[in-house]
């Protein structure tokens, strides 16, 4: 069957699922029917389409509002275990390294480990990835090493992030439509949504053209929202139709084009794609033509106060 297909269908595209700020995360405060709808239809779609994703867990999303750790959020980080998934450490508090000292940084890192190291200790699993919140990897060279030294001697690899996007804004802008309950809203950001990371995705495959040279296995940054547990069906059916197959991190990250050198330490979270062209004095106009986040979107995103990364 597969022969009688274009051959762009055929390529064998690979792709890695990498979801941020677990347990859950929106601009307004989730109630845990929300926290648990989020997590169950995130890993439904996992599940329907085989995806090996990766949650990258915020630890003081864990604890409530009295300081105690609730049950019932550890508990959907176990569910993402026993769904077959893996678990990594986004910081406790998602500081941003470019305005922490790096001290505060490393301690941050440490007290995000407290709850998942063990959960997954005791299935025999280790804690293997670090993702940098504001994927802010350090504005000199000698903070960025030295904090790679830090996560290396702790047992960390860097989970790159190949196709950034604006998904957060899209997310804020979904719940605060739902929020005052105009589903036709809702119903907009979702199809600009799919859209839009239409749009990205192709336009990471023509970077990978003209920085790697190839295709190559990307990493897509996703967020644990309400948006993505609502279109992540969607979009898996989305990139199946451009070729792709999920793959765990580690996989992807056996690729060489993941040992590209980067020396990147300007101010912008970016793709690990776009430090890559940086390192090598990439003109920056090959890096021209990224999809934007629609006006309407920022807008409705901004409608209230905090915005998350
Ligand atoms: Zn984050």
């Amino acid at each position: 069957m597969l022969v009688l297909l274009p051959v762009s269908r055929t390529t064998g595209r690979e792709m890695v699922i990498t979801v941020d700020d677990l347990p859950a995360v929106s601009v307004l405060p989730l109630s845990p029917s929300q926290r648990d709808a989020i997590t169950s239809r995130l890993l439904r779609a996992f599940e329907d389409h085989r995806v090996p994703a990766i949650g990258f867990v915020n630890e003081n999303k864990v604890y409530d509002s009295t300081g105690a750790v609730d049950p019932a959020r550890v508990g959907l980080l176990r569910r993402w275990l026993a769904a077959g998934l893996e678990l990594g450490n986004h910081t406790w508090s998602h500081p941003n390294l470019d305005r922490t000292p790096l001290p505060a940084y490393e301690a941050d890192i440490l007290r995000g480990e407290r709850i998942i190291r063990p959960m997954l200790q005791a299935r025999g699993d280790s804690l293997r990835y670090f993702r940098h919140p504001f994927l802010n990897t350090g504005r000199s060279l000698a903070v960025r090493d030295s904090l790679l030294r830090f996560l290396a001697a702790h047992g960390y690899q860097v989970a790159p992030v190949t196709i950034d996007n604006g998904d957060y804004l899209f997310a804020a802008a979904y719940d605060r439509l739902r929020s005052v309950a105009d589903s036709a809203g809702a119903r907009r950001v979702r199809a600009e949504y799919l859209d839009y990371l239409e749009r990205v995705v192709g336009y990471y495959e023509g970077q990978a053209g003209a920085i790697v040279g190839r295709p190559f296995p990307q990493i897509l940054l996703l967020h644990a929202n309400r948006l993505n547990a609502d279109t992540f069906d969607q979009l898996a059916l989305l990139l199946e139709r451009r070729g792709y197959r999920f793959i765990p991190l580690n996989r992807a990250l056996g690729d060489p084009a993941y040992r590209l050198p980067d020396r990147y330490d300007g101010p912008a979270g970016i793709s690990w794609l776009h430090r890559w062209a940086l390192t090598r004095g990439v003109p920056r106009s090959v890096l021209g033509g990224e999809p934007q986040v629609p006006g309407w979107i920022n807008q409705a995103a901004a409608a209230g106060a905090g915005t998350s990364s």
